[in-house]
């Protein structure tokens, strides 16, 4: 049984002081948690010191956003895998659409930051991939998430695929308030699982947490979630309030009962 996992994306929100304000209320929010799910917060490079020393002993774990596939030099403005464990980073969002298309970060580059972070044991990778509404409308969803996927995901070991979470983003999806349908979004995982499966093993691709990620809100989360391959949800928007976060992540636990 897979355990449900909730991420959330805060992209580029958020300054030092709004940050303590949100973990404190999800704090106060998780007192009587029972680590039913997992919970992951992704706030900026700059808030993440102020986070981990909020979060304490809160079962929120602590991501960021994106990485070098450096170790170490002269990379101006770069943050090394290193770097990120060393403020107690347990998790790090790599190839999110938004770093493809305003970075121009290629499958290529994605997977040399998945072998860099896995290197740095214990950082735990949220890889995306996901189609346009082009792609899409051109009935090639399967093809680009497997292109992507096989890019990606490029000379790992089984054992380092088992430390790995996929999030399926459509990029059509993501802060447009158009969510993938359960079904559309269910067939996507499937997809992903039966690529990992070729390879690596059907043992590896069940267990693999893969997490759906475009508008997931209140309101569509429970549905989303109850799916049989989905596994979790990456949230953007949503994830800024501590009302609508903090429903998505009920909508987990219900989901897994
Ligand atoms: C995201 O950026 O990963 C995302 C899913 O955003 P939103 O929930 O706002 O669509």
């Amino acid at each position: 049984m897979r355990k449900k996992l909730i991420a959330g994306n805060w992209k580029m929100n958020k300054d030092i002081h709004e940050t303590a304000v949100l973990i404190k209320d999800l704090n106060a929010w998780l007192k009587d948690f029972r680590n039913e799910v997992g919970i992951v917060v992704c706030p900026p490079f700059t808030s993440l010191v102020v986070a981990r020393g909020l979060l304490g002993e809160s079962p929120m774990k602590l991501g960021a956003q994106n990485m070098s596939d450096k170790d170490d030099g002269a990379y101006t403005g770069e943050i090394s895998a290193r770097m990120l464990k060393a403020i107690g980073c347990e998790y790090v969002i790599l190839g999110h659409s938004e770093r493809r298309q305003y970075f121009r970060e290629t499958n290529e580059l994605v997977n040399l930051k998945v072998k860099k972070a896995l290197s740095a044991q214990g950082l735990t990778p949220i890889v995306c991939v996901g189609e346009t509404l082009e792609e899409r409308e051109s009935g090639i969803t399967d093809q680009i998430v497997s292109t992507q996927l096989r890019g990606v995901l490029a000379n790992l070991t089984s054992e380092e695929l088992k430390k790995i979470v996929i999030a399926y983003e459509p990029v059509w999806a993501i802060g447009t308030g158009k969510n993938a349908t359960p079904t559309q979004a269910n067939d996507v995982h499937k997809l992903i699982r039966k690529v990992v499966s070729q390879m690596h093993s059907w043992a590896i691709a069940e267990g693999l947490i893969i997490l759906y990620g475009g508008s997931v809100n209140p309101s569509n989360a429970l549905e989303l979630l109850a799916q049989s391959d989905i596994d979790g949800a990456l949230v953007g928007g949503a994830c800024l309030k501590v009302d609508s976060f903090t429903a998505i992540i009920g909508a987990a636990v219900e989901a897994s009962r």
